[in-house]
């Protein structure tokens, strides 16, 4: 490099994409980054980083950052204006409502994306300082199964994993889970294994992952908690469970026995639709005694028995003793690069830390820890995201805050929430770019900082906290969250409940203290410096702990090694509840199943990022695609490349086939990443984490030219 083009400076700074949480070397010249490159050292990725990492810089540089607020004028288009206007605007619009229609008239929703000081300011701003009971995250979208069912389980949303545990376990079963091209570097992480592992995949769809597993179980749609029982009623059946464990360390499991009667392998064989050999074969490795470890993604949260689904997998760890000891664990593995630090700390369904609303002694804790009065602490929990869409179709929520999410492309039966929109009196937006399908149709856009261009901690999938930099300028006037919320108190009249969070590390020295006492105490970490010097520290990290004469912090931690869980008496409980048919059930007039997730490692999401970039897009079709099977397409005379259209219950779209055998006769699978797959999906939840059902809706296919 020529002496003008070498950076001067380096920082490590923590991936704001998915909730693997890689460390990159952000290369600076005069404290602006220009390029990046690995951090070897970094007990996460370990020098390794996927697509999207070594592009993370490009979408902080794209032409439709928003730069400047907007505010819709009188001819119904979105204007420039300063801040004051904005500010005031925001405060007029919103105290109206609540002047008019009460206080819960309006909400918020919130996001996985920014960093947890954000979050946490979010929801005490909304909640402590303008009085708004109803705010959730986008995280209901992906991880609010997997948070219920470990509260229920364990007593609190504790995903118990290392990724060390990656690389000691003897099987690994990934369920609806497709690590290869979701979470990367985890399956490099699994790749670095040299145990001679059995990898199992479960899932209906041969997807990458399942092509580079030792064996692959393709299930019909919705069948594994049967399969779960089958294998639990089995290893009941041959004595191949952990009784020791079971006594010491959990209850319920006599009526988890009685339950079991009626299912076994064969059971489990008829209603996945394998063989039984394949079945067989897959309780004798968990029999074997060896380290197994259940992995999940979507597949099984974004389902409408996610919870008991989840629970199914931790019934089988517990029984069997695998949890608490490398390469075991009942394993969630997180979705986007802060759903942790949202789960603990953004003060929507749950009280900060993860205490509960409706308890006196929880919000007497944070108002003392908070210094302010305990009134101000909402009394009831806030609804679900889907109850909060209800109750603005029912005309009870007219004012809507959303921050850094995409619900107009991203939630559930999209056509559903463009009508549901027109029913708000008010739509205020915070988002990087003006040209996401939410902005679009707000009423205020705030113009916010992307990663790289703010400060603050993420927490990844397994546990670990780290420090996320700024590395560059945010474009135009743009502000970080952080900032745009100070400025929401101070024109609300409520900065004076806020005074001590005067900066990222400021909350963050907050948030250990809220922390004391609860499984996620962090009250062992000095600031900043600690994370930095750590390499990222994996909650819980206490006080007491680091105070330990010769006390040395360990690089990978994992949960439950003493037995010991959260509930009060320390026991871990077998939770557990008949299959229950799908929702939507294929018929003669939609005779396919859908099946929706992740279509490649270079894409994110809604691609309001990724799409920024050159590099990405060449990765990924532009257009809408759908996989079809061979059979399928041979029989509706469907052509490599041609155009078809999907249609379910709530619309239609037009895709291009795709012709593979990934996907079974009977199913197609469609990326989420493109704005028409929420066209088609259906309003189903999981009664106990109000997790969207994404995953399998049916639908009819047809050849447009036929
Ligand atoms: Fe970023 Fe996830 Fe890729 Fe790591 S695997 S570089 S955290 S997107």
């Amino acid at each position: 490099l020529p002496q003008s083009a070498k950076p001067d400076a380096t920082v490590h700074s923590v991936c704001g994409y998915c909730a693997t949480g890689c460390s990159l070397k952000v290369h600076l010249q005069a404290g602006r980054a220009v390029n990046l490159s690995t951090h070897s050292d970094y007990p996460v990725n370990l020098g390794m980083a996927c697509p999207k990492g070594w592009e993370a810089l490009t979408p902080l540089a794209a032409s439709d950052r928003a730069t400047t607020p907007l505010l819709r004028g009188r001819d119904g288009e979105l204007e420039p204006v300063s801040w004051t206007a904005a500010m005031e605007a925001f405060c007029a619009g919103f105290k109206d409502i609540q002047k008019q229609h009460g206080a819960d008239a309006v909400a918020f929703l919130s996001t996985g994306q920014i960093v947890t000081e954000e979050m946490a300011f979010l929801g005490s701003l909304a909640k402590f300082g303008m009085g708004i009971v109803h705010g959730d995250g986008n995280t209901r979208q992906c991880m609010a199964t997997a948070a219920t069912a470990y509260k229920q389980s364990f007593g609190y949303d504790a995903p118990p994993y290392s990724y060390q545990d990656f690389e000691e376990s003897d099987v690994l079963i990934f369920v609806g889970a497709n690590p290869c091209i979701a979470h990367p570097i985890m399956w490099q992480r699994v790749m670095r294994n040299q145990r001679d592992p059995e990898i199992i995949v479960i899932d209906p769809r041969k997807t990458e992952t399942a092509m580079a597993a030792t064996q692959h179980l393709a299930i019909q749609p919705k069948s594994d908690l049967a399969l779960f029982y089958g294998l639990a009623a089995h290893l009941v059946s041959i004595d191949a469970v952990d009784l020791d464990f079971i006594a010491a360390h959990t209850e319920g499991y006599h009526d988890f026995v009685e339950f079991l009667a009626d299912y076994s392998l064969e059971t489990a064989a008829a209603a996945t639709g394998l063989d039984y050999a394949q079945v067989s074969r897959l309780a004798r490795l968990i029999a074997s005694g060896k380290r197994v470890s259940f992995w999940w993604t979507m597949g099984v949260n974004q389902s409408y028995e996610g919870t008991r689904l989840a629970q199914s997998m931790i019934n089988l760890a517990l029984m069997t003793g695998n949890i608490g000891k490398p390469g075991t664990g009942a394993n969630s593995i997180t979705g986007q690069c802060n759903a942790m630090g949202s789960r603990l700390f953004s003060n929507t369904t749950g009280l900060l830390g993860g205490r509960g609303f409706e308890c006196a002694e929880d919000r007497q804790t944070v108002a003392d820890i908070l210094d302010m009065p305990v009134e101000r602490i909402p009394d009831r929990p806030s609804l679900a995201y889907n109850e909060i869409i209800d109750a603005i179709d029912a005309g009870t929520i007219k004012g809507l805050w959303l921050v850094a999410t995409n619900t107009a492309h991203s939630w559930i039966n999209q056509k559903r929430f463009r009508r549901v929109r027109e029913k708000l009196d008010f739509l205020v937006v915070q988002d990087m770019y003006h040209s996401t399908e939410s902005a679009e149709i707000a009423d205020l856009v705030l113009p916010a900082a992307g990663w790289g261009e703010k400060e603050g901690v993420f927490i990844n999938s397994e546990r670990r906290i780290g420090r996320t930099r700024k590395v560059s300028q945010a474009p135009g006037q743009a502000l970080a969250d952080f900032h745009i919320f100070r400025l929401i108190a101070h024109h609300w009249g409520c900065a004076e409940l806020f005074k001590e969070w005067s900066s990222p590390e400021a909350v963050f020295r907050i948030l250990t203290r809220l922390s004391h006492g609860l499984p996620c105490d962090i009250t062992g970490i000095d600031g900043y410096a600690d994370l930095e010097r750590e390499g990222g520290i994996q909650w819980p990290f206490k006080k007491t702990e680091r105070e330990q004469p010769g006390h040395e912090l360990k690089a990978q931690r994992r949960l439950f090694e003493d037995g010991k869980f959260y509930h009060a008496n320390g026991r871990a409980k077998f939770i557990f509840e008949a299959p229950r048919p799908m929702p939507e059930p294929v018929n003669a007039d939609y005779p396919f199943i859908l099946l929706t997730g992740r279509g490649t490692s270079s894409q994110w999401h809604t691609q309001t990022r990724t799409s920024k970039s050159d590099v990405l897009r060449k990765l990924y079709p532009k257009n809408p695609y759908v996989e079809i099977n061979p059979e399928d397409a041979t029989a509706l005379n469907i052509k490599p490349n041609s155009k078809v259209c999907i249609r379910s219950r709530r619309g239609e779209v037009e895709a291009t086939a795709v012709i593979l055998a990934s996907v079974q006769p009977g199913q197609v699978f469609m990326p989420m990443h493109y704005r028409i797959t929420n066209h088609l999906t259906a309003s189903a939840f999981d009664p106990y984490s109000k997790q969207p059902s994404y995953k399998a809706c049916a639908v009819t296919v047809h050849n447009i030219h036929s």
